[in-house]
């Protein structure tokens, strides 16, 4: 069977014909195979979701219990037979209940990766690598440009600013499923035992995680209604990028802008954000990363979608491996 055959995209998102099914939908489907909570990747209203546990838990909290009609969890590593095609979710590195998944029919093996990256992350189970005919990689910072450094030296640059100033609060903004338990996580590891103030928007998503057992350190609401201005001197708190732009970012005294994302390694995007503290943190993988793993999977063909499809299409191509974009739409990655 052709590759092709066994996986093609659809106006509807990525579609497997022989087990009818498909993956990361963008739209309502009867039979949605779900890699990871963004909510680009997971939508709600299919009428049946396959995914991890916790993702499906992700989903609850974030669109409540009826967001889809029936739901099934899969184990990692656990072979499901969808009408006589095989898939197996593999751990990605991307987020919490991340996974790559892949499918098997006649023969033929294509693992679907979703997001991921080979960072060590505390918060989330690494990425395993899969051998595979077919390897469908994200490229959100596929160009050679995109080299993420160590997330410790980041943390470490912040813990200075808070030293350097410590009369000022450091706004981090990072996304709210995902990058932010992970700086949170970081600044514990670092050795950062004070409370972290977090924005309403974060609460739900930090605290199921610490039910997941991964431990946050004490999170206080950063809410200046209950608390006054000087309260907040010194400290770090973490919100969703949406809410800087609003006034509860103005309520903290002399506030330090800071944004953890892949993107602050362009000088431009944090200026124009206005970031005064740019983190280079990322839960995609770099170039560096994009390019091992795909010599990992020992894939002889590569799909590359949501991003920078060309140059990495082109390096597959010098190093003689087959590849094409895949073109599929509705990916505006909430976790970069
Ligand atoms: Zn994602």
């Amino acid at each position: 069977m052709r590759a092709s055959d066994l996986l093609h995209p659809r106006p509807e998102g990525l579609y497997c014909p022989p087990g009818d099914f498909f993956i990361d939908p963008v739209r309502p489907v009867s039979r949605a195979l779900i890699t990871h909570g963004h909510s680009d990747h997971a939508r709600s209203g299919h009428r049946s979701v396959l995914a991890t546990q916790q993702t499906l838990d992700i989903m609850g909290l974030r669109y409540g219990e009826g967001f889809a009609g029936t739901t099934q969890a899969a184990a990692l590593g656990e072979a499901i037979a969808l009408n006589g095609v095989t898939v197996t979710f593999h751990p990605a590195g991307h987020v919490l209940g991340s996974a790559q998944i892949e499918v098997v029919h006649q023969g033929s093996c294509i693992v679907a990766s979703g997001d991921y990256k080979r960072q060590r992350d505390a918060t989330c189970e690494p990425f395993e690598p899969v051998k595979c005919d077919v390897f469908i990689t994200e490229a959100t910072f596929g160009l050679p440009v995109f080299r993420h450094p160590p997330d410790t030296e980041e943390i470490t640059r912040l813990l200075k600013s808070t030293a350097q100033f410590p009369e000022r609060a450091h706004l981090v903004g990072a996304y709210a499923l995902g990058k932010a338990q992970r700086v949170m996580r970081l600044l514990r590891d670092a050795g950062y035992d004070r409370p972290i103030y977090i924005h309403g928007a974060l609460a739900k998503l930090s605290d199921y995680y610490q039910s997941q057992g991964i431990e946050l350190g004490t999170l206080e609401p950063a809410t200046v209604e209950s608390s006054r201005k000087e309260d907040f001197t010194g400290a770090i708190v973490v919100g969703p990028p949406s809410a800087f732009a609003d006034r509860w970012a103005r309520r903290f005294p002399d506030p330090i802008s800071c944004f953890a994302s892949g993107w602050m390694r362009i000088r431009q995007r944090a200026k124009q954000g206005g970031v005064e503290l740019p983190l280079i943190v990322s839960d995609h993988a770099d170039w560096d990363e994009l390019t091992a793993t795909i010599r990992e999977t020992g894939a002889g063909e590569i799909w590359v979608t949501h991003g920078r499809e060309e140059a990495l299409v082109r390096w597959c191509e010098l190093e003689g491996i087959a590849a094409r974009p895949l073109h599929l739409v509705g990916y505006e990655d909430e976790g970069d």
